[in-house]
């Protein structure tokens, strides 16, 4: 099932508009499985080749793919100055 987790405490997620509560600023969204705090794909391989980047306004996006089973993961970073800018 693809679900949304912070990458720092690996925690799920359902707003990735803000921080984790934790502070990290970077979200992971896939068929993902937590082995020892990291993340690997559902296959169990944690080697991806990057697929695309995007920017947006608050946040970019690297859509990365499993090289082992070409399952497809997104990850989130939020731009602080964004926020920042945001805020004021
Ligand atoms: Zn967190
Ligand atoms: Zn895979």
């Amino acid at each position: 099932m693809v679900k949304t987790y912070c990458l720092k405490c690996t925690k799920e997620i359902k707003n990735t508009d803000k921080h984790c509560e934790c502070g990290s600023e970077k979200f992971v969204t896939g068929e993902l499985k937590i082995k020892n705090n990291k993340f690997t794909c559902v296959c169990g391989s944690s080697t991806f080749n990057l697929l695309y980047h995007a920017d947006a306004k608050n946040y970019f996006l690297n859509v990365m793919r499993c090289t082992e089973c070409g399952e497809s993961v997104e990850l989130k970073t939020l731009r602080d100055k964004g926020s920042k800018l945001y805020w004021e």
